[in-house]
């Protein structure tokens, strides 16, 4: 089966083909500058599709061209929030489209851009079975001491302030193949898995389920990223509103120019490493700051899961960032963790075990593919 798995963002409209049964790519693409146009007009400029729909015919010759008549049986939506309702990947139809949108004050620049995807599929192939997979659903199995905050109820109540997590189908994927390649059956695993991309987060998973996660209401909560700044005091906010700050200045500070950028004026982890092995000071500070974030989180979780059987690094800097991987384990030995430099430092795109025999619990890296777990949750729901 072909599933066209589509990731729509308010601008841009990243897209791929995969081959289900085969776990292939077979093509992919990304259309950019959706709804921008170009401005003033000027010689080089390339006008970007009008909206999504426009988009979506530049995606549908592509994929003419790369495939000829080969057809494409369902498409998957990454979909960001699904609030409490979405503890699944569902079948799209026009009620849960409705539902969608209800979640965008949730999510306000991700929920309506993924509905905009949905609805030109929906007009360009009324047929077509779509299928939602949200980044959220993973975590709907948090305990209620996980997921509640100390405020008052209200709060949640009247305006749904409570943790959902995020990165779910990338956690739940990865934890399912460590289970795998570590032959415990999935019932049985218990891990901590740390997802370090330009946005990272880290999950607590018992018995195959999450139960706990380090973003919290949004993506910012939890570990100093390539531009968020994970957590910090509240308080903070409220002082920065009294001296003035708008709440637009204050969530630009905290999204786009902390965490790493923040600390070390770049947001790009190898940058940050190669600085820091030049001798830069603020990088070598930004890389002890997030690394020892990282670590406080493993060591709570492992004790919120009653003993992790398993570490697990991955996404971009999770993959390849062996250094950075050295600097967190190099914090865990209390938990008796210990990598095994030469397999720390190999590098490979297979899932793999990079501790020592000798160390209490195994630690891996395993390399994420969200496109592929929506396009295997797409074929698992259009399949029954
Ligand atoms: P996104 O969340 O945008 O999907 P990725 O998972 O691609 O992000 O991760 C991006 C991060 O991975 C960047 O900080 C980048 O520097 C880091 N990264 C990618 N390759 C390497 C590498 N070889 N060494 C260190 N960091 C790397």
């Amino acid at each position: 089966m072909l599933v066209l798995v589509i990731n729509s963002g308010s601008s841009s409209l990243k897209y791929q083909v995969r081959d289900v049964a085969q776990g292939s790519v077979l093509t992919e693409g990304l259309i950019e500058r959706i709804g921008v146009g170009n401005g003033g007009g000027g010689d080089g400029e390339i006008e970007g599709p009008r909206d999504h729909a426009e988009a979506l015919e530049l995606v549908d010759a592509a994929i003419h061209r790369e495939l000829g008549d080969q057809e494409v049986a369902a498409v998957g939506h990454r979909v960001v929030h699904g609030g409490e309702r979405f503890a699944e990947p569902v079948l799209i139809d026009n009620e849960i489209t409705r539902a969608i949108e209800r979640l965008n004050p949730l999510a306000p620049l991700h929920n309506p851009a993924n509905v905009l995807g949905i609805r030109a599929i929906t007009r360009k192939w009324p047929q077509m079975p779509q299928v939602a997979v949200f980044d959220t659903a993973f975590h709907r199995t948090l305990p209620e001491h996980a997921w509640r905050y100390a405020v008052p109820e209200e709060l949640y109540t009247n305006h749904g302030i409570r943790r959902y997590g995020f990165h779910g189908t990338s956690h739940e994927y990865v934890g399912r193949r460590a289970a795998a390649l570590l032959e415990i059956p999935e019932a049985e695993f218990d891990a901590v898995i740390a997802h370090l991309g330009n946005g990272a987060s880290v999950t607590a998973i018992q018995g195959g389920h999450s139960v706990d996660t380090s973003m919290g209401f949004t993506p910012l909560e939890g570990l100093v990223m390539g531009t968020r700044s994970g957590d910090l005091d509240p308080s903070i906010l409220v002082f920065l509103g009294r001296a003035g700050w708008t709440p637009e200045d204050v969530d630009s500070m905290l999204n786009r120019d902390s965490g790493l950028k923040g600390l070390a004026g770049n947001n790009d982890m190898r940058s940050v490493v190669e600085a820091s092995e030049a001798g830069d000071a603020k990088a070598s500070m930004a890389l002890a700051v997030a690394s020892y974030r990282l670590a406080k989180y493993i060591g709570g979780y492992h004790v919120a899961v009653g003993g992790a059987k398993a570490l697990v690094f991955t996404a971009g800097i999770g993959e390849n960032s062996h250094q950075f991987r050295s600097l967190v384990a190099g914090r865990l030995g209390a938990l008796g963790i210990e990598l095994d430099a030469g397999l720390n430092a190999a590098r490979s795109r297979e899932p793999r075990v990079i501790s020592t025999a000798s160390s209490a619990i195994p630690v891996l890296v395993v390399p994420t593919d969200e496109e592929r777990a929506i396009a295997e949750a797409t074929a698992a729901v259009v399949s029954g």
